[in-house]
């Protein structure tokens, strides 16, 4: 892994200006942030540099503004929850006169970032400018580091920068579950298309020792070992990659032997375990049979670090949760046996941990969707490469 300089390697914080990019991208309805957590896990750095005197100003994106000011998409909200100011002084001169009256200790969030076509653009004038009245860069924002994106990329070479404490802490995190990791290794990859993980499952097939594929993309899978799947989702295009992945793979691969299917995705539909060779129209796979769960049980049993991206089936409408929830439950329990290292990431992988109830429960939870499955897929992220050089 590239080396990078943290928090404590900076000489001199007291009445310095910190530009600080982090992620504050939350969910909000009805003029209500529903999810506090990324905002939450910034406040150890917010802390780190209120405490050694910095001035802060607090950068961040929100939704899809596309290079537009757009109320609805204002940081007002974020601001507000936070209890500080929000500025909405752009860079240039009235960036530079709200910085200058900012007294040690004090901190400023600005507007969305993406009201301003130069963000996506990762424009270097742009980077300049908002660079200007600061002494130091901080990135916090893990989970866009996958974007070369003005406040993540440019404005890195523009200042002395720095990796905050929850970037800091992702990249650890991901770098003891796959860089360095402790041995046997696996991976579970579940979710809903081969097409949207094809990379991740041939990066993660060179490095770990058992590669798990469940949820829907595991039919593709039986679809490629000669197996009827039924009404189920698949993607037959797919068929001779998957063959592919099965032949040239170094490591064990764990496909679902048996099955729970129904003939709708629904919580009234009639479900039926089978083996994987019974199934035929019209039945849909919608889970990871018990035979299946049982087998990885046993293999987690004998793990020292697992990976987890994507649920096992579709979690979201019970009984088709019962397999994901088994699996979580018993690295949850592994975990805090101190027999394992579980590292999860994803959307709806966090959404499955929540519905399992087994959250705090695994050793790290990337903030992370898009940057943690890019770092999967062993790419080279722009935001952490542009704290290294
Ligand atoms: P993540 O966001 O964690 O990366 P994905 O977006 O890849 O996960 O996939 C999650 C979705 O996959 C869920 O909405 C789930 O319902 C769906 N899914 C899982 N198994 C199946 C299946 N057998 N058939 C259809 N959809 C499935
Ligand atoms: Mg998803």
């Amino acid at each position: 892994m590239t080396q990078f300089k943290t928090l404590p390697d900076i000489p001199q914080l007291k009445d310095k200006a910190v530009l600080v990019r982090v992620d504050m991208n939350v969910p909000i309805q009805d003029g209500r942030i529903t999810d506090t957590s990324r905002i939450d896990r910034i406040q150890p750095t917010l802390d780190y540099l209120i405490n050694h005197g910095a001035k802060v100003v607090l950068v961040s994106h929100l939704g899809r503004p596309k290079g537009k000011a757009d109320p609805e998409l204002s940081l007002k909200i974020i601001a507000d929850y936070l209890g500080v100011a929000l500025s909405q002084a752009q860079a240039g001169d009235e960036l530079d006169t709200a910085v200058a009256k900012l007294k040690p200790g004090q901190v400023m969030l600005l507007e969305n970032l993406r009201f301003y076509p130069g963000e996506e653009a990762n424009d270097p004038v742009l980077a300049k400018a908002m660079a200007k009245p600061f002494d130091i860069y901080v990135n916090d924002a893990f989970a866009v580091s996958h974007r070369a994106h003005m406040s993540v990329e440019a404005i890195a070479h523009q200042l002395p920068a720095y990796a905050g404490l929850l970037m800091e802490e992702e990249l650890m995190a991901l770098q003891q579950a796959l860089t360095s990791p402790q041995h046997p290794l696996m991976a579970i990859v579940g979710g809903a298309k081969v097409s949207t993980k094809l990379q991740v499952l041939e990066n993660l097939c060179q490095k770990v020792d058992t590669l798990v594929i469940g949820g829907a993309m595991a039919n593709t899978f039986l679809l490629a070992q000669g197996y009827d799947v039924g009404a189920s989702l698949v993607e037959s295009e797919l068929c001779e990659t998957a063959q592919n992945i099965l032949q040239q793979a170094s490591c064990t691969i764990l496909i679902p032997t048996d099955v729970t299917v129904a003939d709708e995705v629904s919580a009234t539909a009639k479900s039926i375990d089978k083996p994987v060779s019974e199934v035929c129209l019209p039945d849909m796979i919608l889970d990871a049979g018990p035979e299946t769960v049982a087998a990885i049980e046993e293999m987690l049993g004998v793990t020292k670090t697992v990976v987890i991206n994507g649920p096992l089936g579709v979690f979201e409408i019970p009984p088709f949760d019962l397999g994901t929830v088994a699996i979580l439950k018993t690295i949850a329990r592994l975990t805090q046996a101190g027999h394992l290292v579980s590292v999860a990431g994803g959307g709806d992988t966090v959404a499955a941990l929540k519905h399992a109830e087994v959250e705090s429960d695994m050793t790290y939870i990337s903030t992370a969707g898009g940057a943690f499955l890019e770092w999967l897929e062993g790419c080279k992220l722009p935001g952490v490469e542009a704290l290294t050089s």
